[in-house]
């Protein structure tokens, strides 16, 4: 007997893997592949049977797919100006239809786009039979693979108003987090079972949080080398990466958000942390362009759904100053270490609204470097000016160490060294220098605060020492070399310093230690530093 549907809970939306099929000789294996995306925790599989609805061997096969189906199953035979890859005629999919009727074989759901249902009427008879003779139920459609249709809501008003239709989909290439937000509202409205899927970047917080918002399913993969649209995750990072199953209209949502922010451990590491701490909470990603206006506009409608329970935010390059900005412009607490830095990490909605941004990257520095080092009158070249480069600055100062900074945009360093010194109460010792370090230079550690080396960044093969015309002799046994990338810990800059003979501190040490302050700060509990250490292979 096949599992009964919502097995768990009504709200939790069913993991649905697609499998594609393109020759009847690939039926047994992909039977193999659903029994094992079932054992995996997938619900539901969806047979792509583009390829295989012309002839009477491909009709076969079908029939094999769904009879032998180890989970109920969507049938789904979409046209190449569907986004599919069938190229036959409307008659042929009408015959396979058909060819199920006469062997009074039904799926439970079968898809079709809404064009067509209404357009060929051939073929509204043919699915009609199926429906009425068996229990299968129709999932009228409409994917959009370049962006949000503009004329939307018709065709939602279109699908609902089709009787026939026991489900309703839609799918659309999302532009931005809003796009996701908007797929959510529709599915908190829907007039019925719904079915709404972001694709791409964008849109990954719609698939983990379809459950959250009553979605009747979210599609999956069983492995990244078979995901089937842009954005999908695989089954396993769906349930053990998402808490999938845990997510429920009452669970807080927090985002990691930056761009890029596909590489960020944040995900992994709070989720599996709220797991541990039995905290009802979800940490999604939150991709969010350049700029003040996307930042913005994004944060504005996160805080704007009450149903989301939008909690908080890690956040990170480009967005931290845009933070405080956003926090400070709408009345919002900024913490001291905010003020001093102008810029923010760390983002918390109170339950009644408010907003606190904290920032605490100053402590993912210098709490690891003090544990090897005395900073105060200690001298460290600081490469890179961006938002983490100034808590690091901040946070050296404060600790009376002297700070030397290089940077590639001369400007961006000038203005951080006055920013510094304006922010401080009493004078302190920071200055920049032009090019890279071309000499050891009294220097007891060099510092790595530039976005090089890191995977999805500028140049993951470059080290920050060429790359601003320094050297790696500068790099010596005696010294502390610390690098703030964590993805990967090994960068190019660590190599170096390994080879020096440098004690080497790597970005996990800064990620835990600022990550682990978020955590108490949104959850109010210890974080579980020996598990994160593992996770992250420290
Ligand atoms: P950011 O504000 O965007 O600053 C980027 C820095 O990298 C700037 O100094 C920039 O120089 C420099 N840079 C970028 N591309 C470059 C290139 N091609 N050549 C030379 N310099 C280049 O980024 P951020 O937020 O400060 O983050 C910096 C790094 O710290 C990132 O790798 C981030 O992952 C890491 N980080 C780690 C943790 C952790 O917990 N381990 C926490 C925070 C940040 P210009 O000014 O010339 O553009």
């Amino acid at each position: 007997m096949l599992p009964s549907l919502r097995r768990y809970h009504p709200h939790v939306s069913l993991i649905t893997i697609s499998i594609q099929v393109n020759d009847p000789a690939e039926v047994a294996s992909a039977i193999e592949q659903a029994r094992a995306a079932a054992s995996e925790g997938a619900q539901l599989v969806e047979w792509r049977v583009d390829e295989l609805a012309v002839e009477a061997a491909g009709h076969k096969a079908c029939h094999a797919l769904v009879r032998d189906t180890p989970m109920p199953c969507i049938l789904t035979c979409r046209m190449v100006e569907e986004g599919g890859h069938f190229g036959g005629d409307e008659s042929d999919r009408v015959g396979l239809v058909d060819s199920l009727v006469k062997a009074g074989i039904a799926p439970k759901y079968i898809d079709v786009e809404s064009v067509a249902w209404r357009r060929d009427r051939d073929l509204r008879m043919g699915v009609g039979k199926l429906l009425a003779e068996s229990e299968c139920g129709l999932v009228l459609s409409t994917h959009d693979f370049e962006g949000r249709p503009d004329d939307l809501a018709r065709q939602l008003d279109v699908m609902w108003a089709e009787d026939d239709a026991a489900v309703v989909k839609v799918a659309w290439m999302a532009r931005s987090i809003r796009d996701s937000l908007e797929g959510m509202e529709l599915l908190a409205e829907a007039a019925g079972p719904m079915i709404v899927v972001c694709m791409g970047r964008f849109g990954v917080m719609s698939r983990v949080l379809a459950g959250k918002f009553g979605g009747l399913l979210t599609f999956a993969s069983l492995g990244e080398a078979q995901t089937t649209a842009p954005g999908q995750l695989t089954v396993d990072q769906l349930r053990n990466q998402y808490r999938f199953d845990s997510v429920s209209p009452s669970t807080s949502v927090f985002g990691i958000m930056g761009d890029p922010v596909e590489h960020s451990m944040s995900p992994l590491l709070h989720n599996t942390g709220f797991d541990l701490a039995n905290f009802d909470g979800v940490m999604v990603p939150m991709p969010v362009i350049e700029g003040w206006e996307s930042f913005k506009a994004s944060l504005a409608c996160l805080l704007d759904q009450p149903a989301l329970n939008f909690s908080g935010l890690a956040v990170t390059s480009p967005h931290k100053e845009n933070l405080s900005r956003f926090v400070e412009e709408v009345g919002g607490t900024l913490t001291p270490m905010v003020r001093r830095c102008g810029s923010a990490n760390t983002l918390v909605v109170l339950p009644d609204g408010s907003l606190v941004a904290d920032n605490t990257d100053t402590e993912g520095v210098v709490g690891p470097l003090r544990q090897v080092m005395t900073l105060k009158g200690s001298k460290v070249a600081m490469l890179g000016a961006g938002g983490a480069a100034r808590a690091a600055a901040i946070g050296l100062l404060l600790e009376g160490a002297e700070v030397v900074v290089f940077n590639r945009s001369e400007e961006r360093a000038l203005a951080l060294v006055d920013d510094v010194k304006a922010r401080m109460e009493s004078p302190v010792s920071i200055e920049y220098q032009s090019g890279g370090p071309q000499s050891s230079d009294g220097f007891k550690a060099v510092i790595n605060m530039t976005t090089l080396g890191m995977d999805g960044g500028p140049d993951p093969s470059a080290s920050p020492l060429e790359a601003l015309g320094g050297s790696a002799e500068v790099l010596t046994e005696q010294m502390i070399v610390f690098d703030a990338v964590y993805s990967p810990l090994e960068t190019p800059f660590v190599r170096q310093a390994s080879r020096s003979g440098a004690t080497v501190i790597t970005g996990d040490a800064m990620f835990l230690a600022q990550a682990a302050r978020q955590f108490k700060t949104w959850t109010g509990a210890t974080a579980p530093m020996d598990t994160w250490m593992a996770l992250l292979g420290s």
